[in-house]
Parts: C-alpha cells; structure tokens; sequence
C-alpha cells in the first residue's frame, strides 16, 4: 500500500487497495520539491522513462512558476511587484500570472476578503516558513492596516499595489496554478491516468491502471495515520488546507499558517477544508478562503463558487458536509483503509 510521500498534506494517495489486477499498465511515481513542497507526479505508462520524461517537464514547470512567483525570491516578479508597491509605477507581468491574480482576485471578492492576497508583510511576521514566532502586536497592527486586496490592481501584462507597506503573497494560490499547468500539460500529451501532487493540492487525470477512479484519502486533521473519508473522483482537483501543516503551539494555543486577514492572526473556525473542484487553483483559493470563514459561511462560499464537493472540519472536529455532492464518495468501509 503506498501513500503520498508527504504525510502532512491533507491528502493521500490511495492504490491498489483491493489488490491491483496483474496485467495492468505500470503506475509510476516521481517527487522532487518545489515551493517548499514535496511535489508527486504519479502516471499511469507503460515505459517509465516516457513517464520520467513527463514527469521531469512537471517539475520543471514548478520551478518556472515558482521563480516567478514565490516572495521568497529577491528576482521573482512578485517580488518586483511587491518592491514597487505604493509607487505608481505598474510591473510587467506575464499571463501565467495574470491569470493567478485575476484568479485570486475573484475569489478575495467572492469570500468577502477572507482569501486575500496581499498578506505578504502579514505572514512574513509569523515566519511560518522558519517554523513561525507570535509577531510584535504592534507590527502586526501596521501590517494589518496595510494590507488589503483592494490595493492590488490588474490590468493586461501588469500590475501595481496602490499601498505602500503592503505586499502580494500567493503562498494560497500558486501551489494550485502550478498544478494546474502541470496536469494540462500530462492532457495535452495524451496520458490516460495520472496525478499531480503538490503537499495536498491534486489534479486527477484519467484512470487507475485497473480502470477506477482515482481514491484519495482525506486526513484526520488529529491523527496524522487516519483518515477521514476517500473521495472517488476523477479529472478534478482535489486541494485540502489545514492547520496542522505549518504551526507551532504556546500555552496550548496553536498558530498555524492560515491567517484572518481582518484580525492578522491565525484563522480560528477549522482544522482542515477540502475541496473538490475543475480546477485545482480555485480550489486552492477557496480552500483557504473556506478556512478563514469556517464552517457554515465556507460551505456557503464552495457552494456559490460552484465547487463539486467540499468537506469541514470545524474547530470540534465537526465535519460539514457540501450538500447534493456530485462525487461518489464512502466514508469507513474497503476505501478508508490505507
Ligand atoms: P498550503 O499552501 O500549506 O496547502 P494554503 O493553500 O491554505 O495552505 O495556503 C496557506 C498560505 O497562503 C500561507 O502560507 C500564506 O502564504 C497564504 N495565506 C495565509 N492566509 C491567507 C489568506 N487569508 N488569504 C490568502 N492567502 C493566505
Ligand atoms: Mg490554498
């Protein structure tokens, strides 16, 4: 039984639990990281060099989009973008990432600003990336009161941040763009079955080996060997966020990565969001978005957004259901079993 190499994502990867059927096409597996990420790609190929060669163009596609979008680095374009902010001069930008702000955008206004994407002064503070420190208060107040979606404006091939002292961070949305590319590309070369994996956010493409769905198994937001439920799906992505990835506990208060942008600390309403969506970048969005909200005003955004099916774990350990899911799911039984 193999599972996902990362084990905090949220997500695994279910095969063969009911037992391969011999004769069936090989499924094969490559990871490297990117984006402070294991990434996976899982293909279904008869040839495992033509898989390592696809698999190695994936890869490479991370690397691209994080280059250019990562704040974390001095020569990305969202470091440019963020250098200039306040300045009425407008950045270059290329469509790839045009496309992750229009994206992050649409879903800021569609949550009411719990997904917001400017919060890069924010979460530089919590430094959750070096393992996270509660911010000065007074820091975070400023950082608070400057960042805003709003300042952030698109226009064709460019962009400008309105705000001095406010500055982009799509550490909720790039992992999913990526994905996204990355599956399309895997389509667009015929491939019957695969899966892109970035630390939870996945794209389903295809089939098994033996002709199924692909079954990803939801984590237990408490208990990293449990599983909460496995999600029959195909061609979509599959994305969770949760507050067990990146976090440090004091005085038995956890603070992990995904922040209220209204009050700059850390979310308060859920463990853990999982969506089901066509595209794994507005999954990823609505994901962190649905988060912020908790649980009956998330449910309420995934259902507007049009998502196929999303699951909440409220702060109880509750889980909330999307109601009239379009995707054959079990919960216990053969599939919950790694
Ligand atoms: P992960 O990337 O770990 O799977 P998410 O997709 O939920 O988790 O993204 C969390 C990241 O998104 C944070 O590390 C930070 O970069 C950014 N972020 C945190 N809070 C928000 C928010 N309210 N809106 C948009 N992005 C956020
Ligand atoms: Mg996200």
């Amino acid at each position: 039984m193999l599972r996902a190499a990362h084990a905090l994502t949220g997500l695994v990867l279910l095969l063969c639990a009911t037992g391969c059927r011999p004769h069936t096409p090989a499924v094969h597996t490559f990871s490297t990281i990117h984006m402070d990420t294991v990434v996976e790609v899982t293909l279904v190929d008869a040839d495992r060099a033509h898989a390592q060669a696809l698999a190695d163009q994936v890869f490479a596609i991370f690397a691209r989009v994080e280059a250019e979008m990562s704040r974390y680095q001095g020569s990305s374009t969202v470091s440019a973008l963020n250098d200039h902010a306040g300045q009425a001069a407008w950045t270059p930008i290329s469509p790839g990432l045009e496309t992750v702000l229009r994206e992050s955008l649409r879903i800021a206004e569609l949550s009411g600003g719990a997904f917001d994407p400017t919060l890069a002064e924010v979460n530089r503070l919590w430094a959750f990336d070096e393992g996270g420190h509660q911010p000065d208060p007074d820091s975070l107040a400023v950082a608070v009161s400057h960042a805003g979606w709003r300042a952030l404006q698109v226009d064709a091939g460019r962009a400008r941040l309105d705000s001095a002292g406010c500055g982009v961070d799509l550490g909720g949305i790039a992992k999913g763009y990526a994905v996204d590319v990355g599956a399309d590309l895997l389509v667009s070369h015929g491939v019957t079955g695969a899966i892109v994996n970035a630390g939870g956010d996945m794209r389903l493409i295809g089939h098994r080996p033996d002709g199924g769905p692909w079954r990803i198994g939801v984590q237990h937001p408490r208990d990293p060997d449990g599983l909460l439920e496995v999600l029959r799906a195909t061609d979509c992505a599959v994305v969770s966020s949760g507050d067990y990835e990146r976090y440090f506990i004091v005085d038995g208060v956890r603070y992990h990565h995904i922040i209220d942008p209204q009050s700059g600390f850390p979310a308060a309403g859920c463990q853990e969001v999982t969506v089901v969506a066509e595209r794994a970048m507005t999954a990823d969005g609505l994901a962190t978005a649905a988060f912020v909200l908790g649980p009956a005003a998330g449910l309420d955004l995934l259902r507007r957004a049009g998502a196929r099916d999303g699951l909440i774990v409220d702060a109880g350990g509750t889980i909330h259901r999307l109601a009239e899911s379009a995707v054959a799911t079990t919960t216990g039984g053969d599939g919950a079993t790694p």
